[in-house]
């Protein structure tokens, strides 16, 4: 049947198309239910039905954990869309990539060693590979903060573990590892390196990749992520930590992830990513034109760049908006935000200035045109004291 809808809070009126004046427009999470429309598009092909008796064991007959199939058409569609390369690469799934991010953290340490791994990242970064390994507080790994501050340090014999975020969350830049040296093992988590958010400038070649279908489908609730491993050995220790905690992703999750993979990779593989682009493309220019008469407010540039997947030079299109309030006494950012009826999540969380907020851009197309319609009012209001 047809989805039910509900008017956003912003909205009312029988068609939800009437805006409430005392709406407060929400733009802190990175839910990505931008996708939610390509998906009913599409929803009788991706629609599925599981008899009670169907995948009820532990394990697939092959006696492995994984999905062979689902192992296939995620090797399949990297190559379609040429963001990574997977031959030569060992899989693993995790629930979530958030399970993976940790999963990588233990296994790149040392065992037993007096000297814990120094786990950092440069800023701007996610916030929770910071509460995660805090969270998880083992004596062979420790979060030391910006991997900046360890440049000159990183060719000794201390061990680092480097979180890169490419692109970038919060600011969407395609990022490169700060460290370099015979001690420092990078986690490259690519959660947004899909032509949805990004140009695809060249295959990821990396040896430890993470991905996740969150951000590739939208169905963050489905709860799989990936990890593309050269080493075999790295390889078992994440297996290992994957099965100690849960034994294995679900079944339900891999072949719901199967369903929705098989028809991302219809036809020619191209429509969600046309899809995904276009709507947060838009996006990006609506919010960029708002703010472009603004003295008070900026957004990240982005350069445009060419794209292998889209065969073209391409404009930007992140996650979100790395907002900045350039007044001295705007320096609380995510307060005068706050006043303006907008909440966004403030950027010392990323390490940065109280005077970033980040943004989201990826919900649904109600939460951006609340975040806009309230941005609008704002830069008006700046006019009006010009
Ligand atoms: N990495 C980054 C950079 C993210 O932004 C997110 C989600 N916001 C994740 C990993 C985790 O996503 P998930 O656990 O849904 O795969």
């Amino acid at each position: 049947g047809s989805p039910v809808c509900e008017c956003n809070s912003c909205f009312g009126g029988p068609d939800c198309s009437q805006f409430a004046p005392d709406c407060v427009a929400d733009a802190d999470s990175g839910d990505p239910l931008f996708l939610e429309p390509f998906w009913i598009q599409n929803a009788a092909s991706s629609a599925m039905l599981v008899a009670g008796w169907h995948r009820m064991s532990y394990t697939f007959t092959n006696q492995s954990l994984i999905s062979r199939l689902l192992e296939d058409h995620i090797r399949k569609l990297h190559t379609t869309v040429g963001n990574a390369v997977t031959q030569g690469r060992f899989i693993v799934f995790g629930a979530g990539s958030t399970q993976l991010l940790n999963a990588a953290v233990h296994a790149l340490s040392p065992d037993n060693s007096s000297a814990p791994a120094k786990v950092v990242a440069s800023f701007p970064f996610y916030t929770v590979y910071q509460l995660q390994t805090d969270f998880f507080r083992s004596v062979n790994f420790q979060f030391q903060g910006d991997a900046s501050l360890w440049k000159n340090k990183s060719d000794s014999t201390l061990n680092f573990i480097e979180f890169v975020t490419s692109p970038n969350n919060p600011d969407g830049q395609l990022k490169k590892a700060v460290l370099q040296g015979p001690h420092v093992k990078t986690i490259h988590d690519h959660a947004y390196y899909w032509p949805h958010f990004t140009a695809i400038p060249a295959p990821a070649d990396e040896d430890l990749m993470i991905f996740t279908l969150s951000k590739l489908t939208g169905h963050a609730g489905t709860r799989l992520g990936w990890a593309l491993i050269k080493d075999e050995a790295l390889y078992q220790r994440m297996s290992t930590y994957v099965k100690m905690n849960i034994l294995g992703v679900s079944k339900d999750t891999q072949l719901r992830a199967l369903k929705l993979l098989k028809v991302a990779l219809e036809g020619s593989g191209k429509e969600i990513f046309e899809f995904g682009y276009t709507a947060m493309k838009e996006r990006w220019e609506r919010l960029s034109n708002a703010l472009s008469e603004s003295k008070r407010f900026s957004i990240q540039e982005i350069a445009p760049q060419y794209c292998t997947f889209f065969k073209t030079v391409r404009g930007p299109s992140p996650a979100y908006a790395w907002f900045k309030c350039e007044r001295e006494e705007d320096k609380e950012c995510y307060t005068v935000l706050k006043e303006a009826g907008i909440i966004g999540r403030e950027g010392n969380l990323y390490g940065a200035e109280t005077s970033y907020v980040r943004l989201s851009l990826l919900k649904s197309q109600d939460d951006f045109d609340a975040l806009l319609h309230q941005i609008n009012k704002l830069v008006a209001q700046e006019d009006g004291t010009k």
